[in-house]
């Protein structure tokens, strides 16, 4: 039984987004590897909130998951999926961007003069086979730091100074004594207030509290290609986080999931399908439809089709990504022995049993080919 969203963010439910934002900043700065390494379940717990957080904090989503739960999700192919994401680390830096625990929660470093380049942000799509066969279009809302509109970035409040932070005397650094058993040792750590600048605005901007950056929902309509696999990832170049003073921002990058069709079964770029032909029609040879992406087909059952004979429809696969040729669907045929037989169809049966001969059943292929293609299906 899934948690509810709310409980495991500890929120209330009708909190508002800043409330939902510090709750999960709070859990993720516990729960995140790096930080909590003595709870194996930390991982499990954080790929937790961080679902929790990608429904609550998208006003769409929230309001489909008060109204129907999971379910509803689910339905409107909403459903996070953390899985999608690689490791902790890519799903970090989904939320937080690429520098790491220490850029999203202070300590991290920050080059001076240039700037630093926004994080890249990883979102999920998830298309149908289908729609991996023929290239598709996705249209993906995810949350990303954008420049303070009122700041544009410095984080002081419009015309007020810069200063030298007072905390660190501008250096940017704090250097901490400590007394052990082996001496003293010094510890240099960025400092806390001005996150390495060495320089704080004097009043911070009211909107952004001097960070410089805000968070921002965005829309964004993604092109797939066709014959796109399963887990590839799509980069749009500068759509990720906006940079810290000055710097470049960062990359979106969207990891494609391909839903199962249960139609087929990939294989790189051909399709597999299996079809139920009746043993008598089998015998006599037949016609059958076949299901592709463009329809129903039909193709010739030639007469005396054995279980596990493959018929190849070549073209009908998938597309290759880059360069190649379009693969093939093959028609694995499934030869159905009937069941349940009336009187008069096992008279009939009996009958026909009767005038068997070896030379009905005898194939060319040897008992050990046989037995070896028997065994590889
Ligand atoms: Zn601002
Ligand atoms: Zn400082």
């Amino acid at each position: 039984m899934a948690r509810d969203y709310y409980e495991i963010l500890g929120v209330q439910r009708g909190a508002d987004d800043a409330q939902i934002k510090k709750s999960f900043r709070r859990l993720a700065r516990e729960l995140h590897p790096d930080v909590n390494a003595h709870d194996p379940d930390a991982e499990e717990k954080f790929k937790e909130a961080a679902a929790a957080y990608e429904v609550l904090s998208d006003p769409e989503r929230r309001r489909l998951y008060d109204a129907y739960g999971e379910e509803g999700l689910r339905g409107r192919g909403y459903a996070p999926d953390m899985d999608a994401f690689g490791s902790v680390s890519d799903l970090f830096s989904a939320f937080f961007g690429s520098g790491g625990f220490d850029a999203a929660f202070g300590g991290g470093r920050r080059g001076r003069g240039g700037g630093t380049q926004g994080g890249d942000v990883v979102v999920a799509a998830a298309i149908d086979l289908a729609d991996a066969a023929r290239g598709t279009q996705v249209e993906l809302s995810y949350e990303a730091a954008a420049l303070c509109p009122v700041c544009h970035g410095n984080g002081a409040e419009p015309g007020t100074p810069i200063v030298a932070c007072e905390r660190c005397g501008g250096t940017g650094q704090h250097q901490r004594v400590a007394r052990t058993a082996f001496g003293q040792l010094v510890r240099t750590s960025v400092c806390d207030v001005c996150d390495g600048d060495g320089r704080v605005p004097e009043t911070p901007c009211h909107e952004c509290q001097g960070a410089g950056l805000v968070r921002e929902q965005r829309r964004v309509a993604v092109d797939v290609p066709p014959g796109i696999s399963d887990g590839q990832r799509i980069r749009l170049t500068r759509r990720g986080h906006a940079g810290q003073n000055g710097g470049p921002p960062g990359d979106l990058y969207v990891v494609v999931r391909v839903r199962e069709d249960e139609r087929f079964l990939r294989d790189g770029e051909d399709l597999v399908t299996v079809v139920d032909v009746p043993a008598p029609l089998a015998a006599l040879g037949t016609s059958i439809e076949v299901p592709t992406f463009d329809g129903p087909v039909p193709i010739d059952v030639p007469a005396g089709t054995q279980p596990g004979d493959t018929i190849v429809l070549r073209g009908r696969g998938l597309p290759p990504l880059s360069r190649g040729r379009t693969g093939d669907l093959r028609v694995v045929v499934n030869v159905a022995i009937p069941r349940r037989l009336t009187r008069e169809q096992r008279e009939l049966l009996e009958r026909f049993a009767e005038t068997m001969t070896d030379d009905n059943t005898r194939s060319d292929e040897g008992m050990l080919a046989k037995l070896k293609r028997v065994l590889a299906g």
